[in-house]
């Protein structure tokens, strides 16, 4: 059975009328990490996720899967070397959308860094998180500085480290997750809300009651453990569940603004110093550089952070800053995205100094929250949520399940072993005469969005009856991602599957119509409801661009 809305039906009877061993809240990065790692392991396992799969925080951070080189400062050498780690996992396990990426450390006249210190601290930064021989950090004088980035200001840059990184899609590597997890037996439901906690006699979580956002009916679900992976919203749900004392989340929001490449046509991603000495990435990406992050106290409504003028004003300060000659201008965003870091709260401490580090909390009624963490930790993550179950459940029932597996499994789309392999697809792709109409970049996009899965997508463009192969190749994903990720609403399409929204805005709003006739007959809309469609993704593009 595909992934698809198609058998939504059957997906919602088989959670009505099974007892799983596991029931996850939350479709982000943390809570399909851990529906993959438990499905993995024989457990029956559920998800759901309110809104659509990686729309909460987790299509909104910086893309990267990082060694988190700024935690250095701070001192948390576990967490860098963690990450580190872990982010040579989950390249190897998702080769298609984790790619290496140099990254440049410029050194500037009263930076934080001075030369000797970037190059201790770089160094320090591959021996705990084991960078391999190849990728690590090489120490530039200002001449090569200046030759790697050359909109750098020559009067303040007195020389740079670069070192790799690795530039993710977030959404889409939810995505990945969801579907390799969908594809091991478990079951993930998106627009399903967990609205209350079922207890049994004992007043332990046995269930939630559900709603189902496309129907509104409600229905509930049973199992055996809960764990709450709700990001931002992990408070939200200790709360209904009457548990929230000792720790609690400190939420703070990280803007991102886009820029057209041609304002700031960076020739790589580069790692800097804002005037407060925050650090802050520019990033060049598919036609379009973006630069963030922020980190302020958020106490607003959660479901809708956005970016704000204060916002784009401080980091349109700092990219002036260390590019003086782009001299960039709040009517050069062309757009924009706002995340909240779901963070535990530490007294006296600002919101870059609060601790990444993430944490397990059990309530009395045996809900399990995790927050806290980094993308780049997610599998290590659901590895210690899907053990602390698995203990728990052999104490409890006697069950027993299998061991982690997740290091070594090739993610849905990453079926490949090297590097070299993952070239040798890319070039017969090239070669395909079947494929020449297509230009070789946008080729390589659509190779890095569907991985080993690319073949099927492109195999949907002949039924395809647009007029040009950009449009013929949009409505190929789209009637992809409609029969096998799970797309019900446009924004699902243009936000997690492709991230349109945000670095394609024109072509999304010329096929915009198009997109949604076609999604209202997969799903029998009415007039009212095309309307609704077209409304809510205009007040996702007003969001985007709008600044008060
Ligand atoms: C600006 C910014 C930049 C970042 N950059 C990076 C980076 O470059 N690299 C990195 O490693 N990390 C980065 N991070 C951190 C990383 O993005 C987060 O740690 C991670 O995405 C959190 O994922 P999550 O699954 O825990 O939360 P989320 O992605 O928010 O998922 C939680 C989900 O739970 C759902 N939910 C909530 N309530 C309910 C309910 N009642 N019923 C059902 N579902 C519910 C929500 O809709 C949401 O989709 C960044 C964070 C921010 C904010």
């Amino acid at each position: 059975m595909n992934f698809s809305q198609h058998n939504r039906p059957q997906f919602i009877a088989k959670a009505e009328s099974t007892e799983f061993d596991l029931l996850v809240i939350g479709g982000g990065i943390t809570g399909c990490g851990i529906a993959l790692d438990a499905a993995l392991r024989g457990f029956k396992v559920a998800l759901i996720e309110k809104k659509d799969f990686g729309f909460g925080t987790s299509s909104r951070s910086t893309k990267l899967i990082h060694g988190g080189l700024r935690y250095l400062k701070q001192f948390e050498l576990k967490l860098v070397r963690d990450v580190g780690r872990e982010r040579a996992i989950v390249h190897r396990n998702a080769r298609h959308v984790v790619l290496p990426e140099k990254m440049l450390l410029p050194i500037v006249k009263d930076g934080s860094l001075g030369k000797q210190s970037s190059s201790l601290g770089l160094l320090v930064y591959d021996i705990l998180a084991g960078v391999k021989r190849q990728e690590q950090r090489i120490m530039l004088n200002k001449h090569f500085t200046l030759e790697a980035e050359p909109l750098l200001d020559e009067t303040n840059v007195t020389g740079g480290g670069l070192y790799f990184e690795y530039r993710t899609d977030d959404a889409r590597l939810v995505i990945e997750l969801a579907k390799s997890a969908f594809s091991e037996g478990a079951l993930l439901l998106n627009y399903c809300e967990a609205k209350k906690f079922i207890k049994n006699q004992s007043g332990k979580v046995a269930g939630i009651e559900v709603e189902d956002k496309i129907s509104n009916k409600t229905f509930t679900i049973k199992a055996k453990k809960t764990v709450n992976a709700a990001g931002p919203w992990v408070d939200v749900l200790r709360k209904e569940d009457g548990s929230l004392t000792g720790k609690r989340l400190q939420l703070t929001k990280g803007v991102h603004i886009v820029f057209p490449y041609e304002k700031i046509p960076l020739k790589q991603a580069v790692y800097f110093d804002a005037p407060d000495g925050r650090m802050i990435f520019a990033i060049p990406r598919n036609g379009i550089t973006y630069v963030g992050t922020t980190d302020t106290v958020y106490n607003q409504d959660i479901d809708s952070p956005r970016a704000v003028k204060a916002d784009v004003e401080y980091l349109l300060k700092a990219v002036n800053a260390m590019f003086p000659s782009v001299d960039l201008k709040s009517k050069d965003v062309i757009s924009s995205w706002a995340g909240l870091r779901p963070l535990i709260h530490e007294d006296g401490k600002s919101p870059s100094e609060l601790s990444r580090k993430d944490e397990i909390i059990i309530a009395p009624s045996g809900l399990i929250s995790i927050a806290g963490g980094k993308l780049t930790g997610f599998r290590l993550m659901a590895e210690k949520v899907v053990n602390l179950v698995s203990k728990l459940l052999k104490d409890e029932a006697g069950s027993s399940f299998a061991s982690c597996t997740t290091k070594k499994y090739l993610l849905s789309g990453g079926k490949f072993n090297t590097r070299e392999e993952l070239e040798k697809h890319f070039e017969e792709l090239k070669s395909n005469p079947d494929f020449s109409e297509i230009e070789d970049e946008k080729l390589r996009t659509l190779f890095h969005r569907y991985g080993s899965e690319v073949q099927k997508v492109l195999s949907l463009l002949s039924k395809q009856k647009g007029s040009n192969i950009d449009e013929q190749i949009l409505f190929a994903e789209l009637d992809y991602c409609i029969a096998n990720e799970s797309v019900y609403h446009a924004e699902d399409f243009l936000v997690c599957r492709t991230g349109n929204l945000f670095f394609a805005h024109p072509q999304t709003i010329e096929f915009l119509d198009k997109i949604i006739e076609t999604l209202a007959i997969e799903w029998h809309w009415n007039n009212n409801q095309k309307e609704a469609a077209l409304k809510s993704v205009a007040a996702l593009f007003n969001e985007a661009v709008t600044f008060e």
